[in-house]
């Protein structure tokens, strides 16, 4: 082996090296920066050695790509509120499934045995249903589109037709890849695939969807890899796509349910009518909230997706001291789903420097919650509800939630009577015990924090 190819090779292996490393730290929230900047790192070596080994001699393009790519990478990661990140995540995925199609079709460019052909048209078929799943799971997310299911009769049946459609053109693109007809056909039908396979999903299911198109963003890396016979594509395709299952495993335990009944059952589409509450609201001021709270001895704290639109991480983590300083014992709940994306409430809390020994996971905080004198629910909504328990008829049946309702007495911080992302009732606010604090969470604990530090 000549010296460059060595290089090129030990250079792989390096950013390989790199990449798994990285993700080990990602795993927690301690190491998870400079898990980031070794993987990125690891990228740019695993680029520049992918330029050399591919013996490219004319670099202008690739130049443009990488200053106007860099330029709105750089604006977006500046730009984008924290509330956009998980759209922003959605889009990410697309565009890795956008890369992986348009590095499929120009390896057909190149030889064509009938391996390189099957793996040119994986990375054309599973990079463009990526993205236009990911178009529309950034839809759903950004609320541009309805979060709801999108259902209607013999669904399934044209998505079974689709499927063999593609699956027909496929072939007939491995048979004749001189006919361009079954390229375009492949191309096309993948992206309608990619919209008709993710709007039937909706409400609390996508949090599923969106892991698993995260490891479909992988697995086109990868088979893109594999059409331009580049390893560390095929590396870095597979840590993607493995970790993209695993965590849509995750999710799927977080909800108790099957990756199957997730994705063909149009759950989220059945409305919150047939849930019959009963009971009545009782709003509780921020000074009677702050008699409660003052004689709490355990205090657990439940943060969900409005804690991340209020920015109300910092003046929880205010609160939580000023609540220990009174000898309070004060414990975070954390359901898997809270948020719009994977891990987001810890992202949130770690921000804020919040102990991350204080974050509990569901499984940990629901045996301890009937010793807790108060759950403050901060801005969550779907991930507390009870009729997950209580109610057979509710879509979200099953579904394993923070059981606050079974606490002494729980405060609701939120802004009105509206539902959470799956748009079904809430029985938690009618409970014996529950109390609204009605307003943004930010001004209602900012509020609760002047009470407490008088
Ligand atoms: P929800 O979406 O169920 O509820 C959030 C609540 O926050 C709303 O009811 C809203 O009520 C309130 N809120 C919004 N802004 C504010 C504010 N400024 N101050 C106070 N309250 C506010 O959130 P959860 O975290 O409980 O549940 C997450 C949902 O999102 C689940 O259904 C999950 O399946 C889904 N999902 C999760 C993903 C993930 O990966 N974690 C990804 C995609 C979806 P109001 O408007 O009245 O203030």
């Amino acid at each position: 082996m000549e010296s460059t190819q060595l290089t090129i090779q030990l250079a792989y292996v390096a950013a390989a090296a790199l990449f798994i490393y990285g993700l080990k730290l990602l795993g927690s929230a301690d190491s998870a920066r400079k898990g980031n900047l070794l993987s990125s790192v690891g990228m740019l070596l695993a680029i520049v050695a992918a330029l050399l080994d591919q013996g490219i001699v004319e670099y202008q393009w690739i130049l443009l790509g990488f200053v106007v790519g860099g330029a709105i990478g750089a604006a977006a990661a500046r730009l984008v509120q924290m509330t956009a990140m998980p759209e922003m995540v959605a889009l990410f995925n697309g565009f890795g499934g956008m890369a992986s199609l348009l590095v499929g079709a120009a390896a057909l460019s190149g030889s064509s045995n009938t391996f390189t052909l099957v793996t040119i048209v994986l990375s054309i078929l599973i990079g463009g249903l990526t993205f236009t799943g990911s178009l529309v799971a950034w839809g759903k997310l950004s609320e541009t589109l309805g979060s709801g299911a999108v259902m209607f009769r013999g669904q399934q049946i044209v998505n079974s037709l689709i499927v063999l459609a593609i699956l027909f053109s496929a072939v007939m693109f491995c048979l004749q890849p001189e006919n361009s007809i079954w390229l375009y056909a492949v191309i096309a039908l993948s992206l309608l695939f990619g919209v008709m396979a993710v709007i039937p999903i909706g409400g609390a299911d996508m949090p599923v969807v969106i892991s698993l198109l995260n490891s479909y963003s992988g697995l086109a890396a990868c088979a893109a890899g594999f059409a331009v016979n580049n390893n560390i594509l095929i590396v870095a395709g597979s840590l993607v796509g493995a970790s993209g299952i695993i965590l849509t495993q995750i999710m799927c335990k977080a909800m108790n349910r099957s990756l199957s009944n997730v994705l063909f059952s149009g759950f989220g589409s059945v409305s919150s009518e047939e849930t019959v509450i009963e009971g009545e609201i009782k709003p509780i001021s921020v000074e009677d909230a702050y008699y409660i709270l003052e004689a709490a001895t355990n205090v657990a704290i439940i943060p969900g997706y409005g804690m991340a639109v209020a920015q109300a991480q910092h003046v929880v983590k205010e609160l939580t001291q000023l609540l220990e300083k009174k000898g309070a014992e004060v414990n975070f709940g954390i359901h898997p789903v809270a948020g719009r994306m994977p891990g987001h409430m810890n992202v949130l809390l770690a921000e804020a420097d919040v102990p991350y020994d204080q974050l509990l996971e569901m499984d940990d905080i629901n045996p301890r919650m009937e010793t807790v004198d108060v759950a403050i629910v901060i801005g969550a909504n779907d991930v507390v509800n009870p009729a997950a328990r209580e109610v057979e008829s509710s879509p979200i049946y099953g579904m394993p939630v923070i059981n606050v309702d079974q606490a002494r007495t729980v405060f609701v911080l939120k802004r009105s009577m509206a539902s959470g992302f799956a748009g079904i009732e809430n029985p938690l606010f009618y409970k014996e015990n529950t109390r609204m604090l009605f307003g943004d969470a930010k001004e209602s604990i900012s509020g609760l924090i002047r009470e407490l530090s008088n």
